[in-house]
């Protein structure tokens, strides 16, 4: 698979050769199965001795492999119903959010944020943490009440909020079943307008780091680290809040469209200039029918607490040569915290710093330890579905240990593991 099935249904072909989206991360899987049905998915779990939950493809890391087979929940029975007395919608995991963000639109509703691209699955998406901007927007995964999954004895288990196991069980990296729906909080559908400004100076943002990135529901700033600052601010305003300016920061009004990575086609992004519009037409970065971001691209992101920022990326700063020398641009961002256990942004307000770098594992690893390096003081938690450094990563999340726990009672056998999570992930694993 490559990024040219971008406006396909998000899931691999069974017989395609199993890569991530990108195409830069062969699965060790043998095949992928597609059932149409939860029953015959419950089958194809009961039997299994390893399966794994394959979403969109859309990670970089191997946080979706399984050395035995993967499964796409995308072919079952289509499913997306609001529920307007408990304000919420159920939906399929394997939908792509950029599918459900219509249906929901016309019906009157919203969900509270999106990523930067609307290509990826529910459930996959939910299931590392994924984020967009927002002082006030935690991850996906915040927005859910409730979810069904396919657990390893091949049993239908729902669990919702205030279940006990609900918080370690949102965000699992699939370590605990195959999610086949999704009840998620929805609020009245609104509006937003998207507005971008170049050059934003290295000292204003600094200095006014946390009235930038408050200033409307969803802001970005992206760096080349090559200049003297930010060459693009990307604010989403929510029509209804007050008005933004960001002008006396240096920063200013761009004056064409803009796409986040030099050189790449502005076709591809959502619309800006102010123009109002739903939700789903500005909250992402690109457009569904096109490829996001670059497509030829490694990707790596950390979280470190909102308190720590600044202090984060001054030291991102001192590396800025080596950072540029592989990078195509950078994003920095700003999480809500959550109380599911394995999200990075559990409970603390963080900023989130991106990397989209060239498609060259081999220039962009020393690189990518070297940021780790740097950023250690800050107490760094690196998105799951992206490049990092293995190294007993679970242990800078409090609840690990019961997490380890949910995953010893649901799979006992062991079926849903994988390198990545057994061994980088829960407590015990050997880097
Ligand atoms: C161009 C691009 C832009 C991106 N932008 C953002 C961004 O703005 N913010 C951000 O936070 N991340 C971003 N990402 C990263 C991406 O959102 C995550 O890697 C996300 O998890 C991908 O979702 P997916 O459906 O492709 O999941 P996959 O990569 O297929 O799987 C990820 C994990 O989810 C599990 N999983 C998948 N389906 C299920 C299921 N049905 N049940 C249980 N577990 C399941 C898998 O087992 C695996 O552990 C971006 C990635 C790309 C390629």
């Amino acid at each position: 698979m490559t990024h040219d099935d971008a406006s396909t249904d998000g899931a691999p072909d069974a017989d395609a050769p199993l890569r991530n989206w990108a195409g830069n991360v062969s699965f060790t899987a043998s095949r992928l199965r597609r059932p149409t049905s939860v029953v015959e998915l419950q089958t194809i779990v009961a039997n299994a001795s390893r399966i794994k939950a394959l979403g969109s493809a859309h990670s970089f890391s191997t946080v979706a492999d399984s050395v035995g087979e993967l499964v796409s929940v995308a072919d079952l029975p289509r499913v997306v119903t609001v529920d307007p007395s408990t304000s919420t919608v159920t939906v399929s995991g394997g939908l792509r959010w950029g599918e459900l963000a219509p249906e929901l639109h016309a019906a009157g509703y919203a969900v509270h944020t999106m990523g930067s691209l609307p290509h990826i699955s529910v459930a996959g998406s939910i299931a590392t943490g994924t984020h967009g901007s927002g002082d006030r927007n935690g991850c996906l995964a915040s927005a859910v009440t409730s979810f069904e999954m396919v657990v390893p004895s091949g049993d239908v288990v729902r669990i919702s909020l205030g279940d006990k196991d609900f918080d370690g069980s949102v965000v699992a990296l699939g370590r605990l079943g195959i999610v086949t729906s999704v009840t998620l909080d929805v609020q009245p559908t609104y509006d937003v307008a998207q507005v971008v400004y170049d050059a934003l100076p290295w000292d204003a943002a600094l200095e006014n780091l946390g009235d930038i990135m408050g200033a409307a529901m969803s802001v970005s700033l992206f760096t080349t680290w090559q200049g003297h600052g930010f060459e693009q601010v990307w604010v989403k305003q929510r029509i209804g809040d007050p008005a933004v300016d960001l002008t006396s920061t240096g920063a200013v009004p761009a004056d064409g469209p803009r796409h986040p990575v030099p050189g790449a086609p502005v076709s591809h992004c959502t619309e800006q200039g102010g123009v109002a519009g739903p939700w789903f037409e500005r909250v992402p970065h690109f457009r569904l029918e096109f490829t996001p971001s670059s497509g030829e691209e490694l990707q790596t992101e950390y979280l470190v607490p909102r308190v720590h920022g600044v202090d984060a990326l001054r030291a991102v700063a001192s590396m800025h040569e080596q950072v540029a020398s592989v990078l195509l641009i950078s994003e920095i961002r700003s999480v809500a915290r959550d109380d599911r256990w394995l999200s990075p942004a559990y409970d603390r307000d963080s900023l989130a710093l991106h990397f989209t770098w060239i498609a060259d594992t081999d220039r962009v690893l020393p690189v990518v330890r070297e940021l780790e390096r740097v950023l250690a003081p800050y107490d760094p938690r690196p998105h799951w579905g992206k490049v990092f450094t293995p190294s007993h990563v679970g242990a800078r999340y409090p609840r690990i240990e019961q997490f380890a726990d949910l995953v010893a009672r649901y799979d006992p056998r062991g079926v849903l593991g994988n390198e990545f999570v057994d061994h980088c992930v829960l407590p015990g694993g050997d880097r």
